[in-house]
């Protein structure tokens, strides 16, 4: 079906109907977006997701959001779409699994990083893949440029699991991720939730789904699950656990009055919202953009948390911000609403140093790109390196970094000067 009869479809807002007509193959959009895009750039888009680490997975109700008129800066596209033409090199310090996942796993699929709070791997799957996923290693299914790591499907791992965290009572915090909760069962859901609120030491969960901005009638229609979500959230408030929904907002066009309805029920029933931005460049690297994304999730109650420069895994170096501009960023958009809807401006740092504020950097090289971070509450001693993405770099930078030997300096020089 070309993109027009679907939008018209009566199924629309039936979550089953969009997950059943979402596009799993690149060639799948030759179809579908034929009356709107020329050859050239349905071939450049279908080039460019071959090329890309994450496979496509987008559904109606995404293509419909997006300006087909001028896609190329569309702020949707650029996020599950990428065109071969925009894609550049990766930067040399690039890897996969950039936050050192794999190593920070006492059993499979747990990532016990931070003191007192673990992540739950549970699904490899979620509604939609995005470009810029920082499990780029892990979700989604194998593309022509990756083969994924393999997780075990959770009902495998899920009692190692949790007799792992009753033997760890210093876990306090859960982050049930993925993948996305979206694409867990209703039953599984619960099971999970019930699983975790079994632990005495445990005192907050969070349960991680993108299925609000991507696709929220699941919230409005799939009445299993978010019954699922809301009974978890109200057992854990009589027992005294705070269970909350972390969630991915990236662009005030996401905000769709069915967005609205899906946040108003969930404020209804009491489960507390949460969110997580990632800064993109040509999405949300405007503080007009960033400040309306943040004055609209406060007026729906989902409460803007983090606001994360994009990890350096390889595919996404076009997106990438560099951490001046972030910092510019975040001085225009404080301020604009009361400090408790102020997200912190994070980086996640390479090699497992967790979430930094980026202006604590210790060092910045603003002609290499490089910041150093410490975090002497989860790995003391160690110096953890941010690269600016090359784009943003003067044409000798970029240069030098070509050259491995001066690349190896330009690294030596800023861990020197941050000793
Ligand atoms: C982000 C993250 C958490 C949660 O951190 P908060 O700062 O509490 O949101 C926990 N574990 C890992 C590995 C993480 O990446
Ligand atoms: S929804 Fe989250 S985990 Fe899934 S592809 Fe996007 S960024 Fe990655």
């Amino acid at each position: 079906m070309r993109l027009h009869q679907l939008v018209k479809d009566i199924h629309f807002d039936d979550p089953i109907w969009q997950e059943r007509h979402t596009i799993t193959r690149p060639e799948q959009l030759r179809e579908v977006l034929d009356e709107i895009l020329r050859p050239p750039a349905l071939d450049d888009m279908i080039a460019g997701l071959h090329k890309a680490s994450m496979s496509v997975r987008i559904n109606p109700y995404l293509l419909d959001l997006i300006n087909w008129q001028d896609m190329e800066h569309d702020p949707i596209r650029k996020q599950f779409l990428p065109l071969a033409s925009e894609m550049t090199a990766s930067h040399p310090l690039q890897s996969f699994d950039a936050l050192d996942e794999t190593t920070d796993s006492p059993v499979e699929g747990l990532v016990h990083r931070y003191p007192d709070r673990a992540l739950l791997l549970v699904t490899d799957r979620c509604p939609v893949y995005c470009r810029f996923c920082t499990r780029s290693y892990n979700v989604g299914v194998d593309t022509r440029s990756v083969i994924k790591i393999r997780a075990q499907s959770i009902s495998h791992r899920w009692q190692s699991i949790l007799s792992h965290l009753h033997m760890t009572p210093r876990i306090v915090d859960i982050v049930v991720s993925g993948g996305d909760c979206a694409r867990l069962k209703a039953s599984q859901l619960l099971e999970i939730g019930r699983g975790l609120l079994t632990i005495p030491s445990i005192r907050r969960i969070r349960f991680a789904s993108k299925g609000l901005s991507v696709l929220p009638m699941k919230i409005t229609r799939d009445g299993a699950w978010t019954d699922a979500l809301t009974v978890v959230s109200d057992e854990g408030r009589r027992q005294g656990v705070e269970v909350s929904l972390q969630t991915h907002f990236n662009h005030p066009i996401e905000i769709t009055s069915s967005v609205l309805s899906a946040a108003n029920l969930l404020f209804t029933k009491g489960v507390m919202v949460r969110n997580q931005s990632v800064l993109l460049h040509g999405v949300n690297d405007d503080a007009n953009v960033l400040g309306r994304l943040i004055k609209h999730l406060g007026d729906l109650h989902i409460h803007p948390y983090y606001v994360y420069l994009c990890d350096p895994v390889p595919g996404i170096e076009d997106m990438r911000v560099d951490l001046a501009t972030a910092c510019q960023l975040e001085k225009a958009v404080r301020g604009l609403t009361t400090g408790y809807n102020m997200p912190a401006f994070v980086i996640d740092t390479p090699g497992g140093g967790g979430k930094r504020l980026i202006h604590s950097y210790e060092r910045y090289d603003r002609y290499s790109g490089l910041s150093t971070f410490t975090a002497p509450a989860v790995k003391a001693g160690r110096l953890f390196l941010y690269p600016d993405p090359l784009h943003t770099l003067s044409p000798d930078a970029r240069r030098d970094w070509l050259d491995p030997q001066r690349a190896k300096a330009m690294v030596t020089d800023i861990q020197r000067q941050s000793a």
